[in-house]
């Protein structure tokens, strides 16, 4: 398992998991590279929430979803709020959010669905994508877990939607964790780790690196930890491994860029 950078269409750079198939699923994170944005969101912005240029991030999109022939009029994307709540995307949600922000879902960060050709797109600066892939029953799901999302076990509870829902069986679900803040880059204060104790009441020592009188989080673990705790298998886990902060010139980091800056998005759709 392996997460790599490739290039498409020309100046398109993205990130893809060896661990989906290539055939009868597109899925892919961003990078900076391939879009019109100007700094500090430059160049390939795929946010309409962060203060960019309207225009640019509608060009950005054409080109991204272009790069695998799927059309960006048919985006559906949310309004992130680092809440829990998950919301299965049906066909009449294609569109939803794709040319304005107003027309976003509203108060979700996660998305199921088993619909064809709606690309399910979340926006990211340092938070953690996980991406979901059920091949027996072809539905997928995708999250955004910053904090608060990872320590209200977002990951997990889309894991449960989809057996709810699509019958998925955790033995069989694929999972991508895409790049996001490292435990290199992560210093959180005492609320936090108090938290993520609680949560993780076995793991907290895998989880919190105490560092300088507080600790470096690491968010990679505790989602892979929360994936296994619902039957997901160790082997159906891809890990980027990358830290945003620590690679800020490839991907947009909130946190390297002081609050200023675009945003990466984790894309899944089914074909
Ligand atoms: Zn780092």
């Amino acid at each position: 398992m392996s997460f790599s950078l490739l290039e498409k269409e020309d100046t398109i750079q993205v990130g893809q998991f060896s661990i989906f198939p290539q055939e009868g699923l597109e899925h892919a994170i961003s990078t900076r590279f391939g879009g019109v944005s100007k700094s500090p969101f430059d160049k390939m912005n795929l946010a309409m929430h962060n203060g960019d240029d309207e225009k640019s991030v509608l060009e950005n999109r054409h080109r991204f979803c272009n790069a695998f022939f799927l059309s960006s009029a048919n985006l559906c994307t949310c309004e992130q709020v680092h809440s829990s709540n998950i919301r299965q995307v049906t066909a009449a949600d294609a569109g939803r959010g794709a040319t304005s922000y107003e027309d976003a879902i509203k108060e979700t960060d996660a998305f199921i669905t088993n619909v064809k050709n709606v690309p399910l797109m979340l926006f990211f600066a340092d938070c953690t994508p996980v991406l979901f892939f059920d091949p027996e029953h072809h539905a997928i799901g995708i999250s955004h877990a910053g904090w608060k999302g990872t320590v209200h076990k977002i990951a997990q509870k889309t894991v449960k939607a989809m057996q709810a829902v699509f019958q998925t069986d955790p033995k069989k679900c694929l999972v991508g964790i895409g790049p996001s803040i490292g435990p290199c880059c992560y210093e959180v204060g005492l609320d936090v780790q108090l938290q993520f104790c609680k949560a993780f009441p076995k793991d907290a020592n895998t989880i919190l690196i105490p560092f300088q009188k507080k600790w470096k989080l690491d968010l990679w673990a505790a989602n892979r930890i929360q994936l296994e705790e619902v039957g997901i298998l160790a082997e159906h886990i891809d890990m980027a491994d990358t830290c945003t902060a620590c690679n800020s010139d490839v991907f947009f980091s909130y946190r390297a860029d002081q609050g200023k800056t675009g945003r990466i998005a984790a894309m899944l759709c089914l074909k």
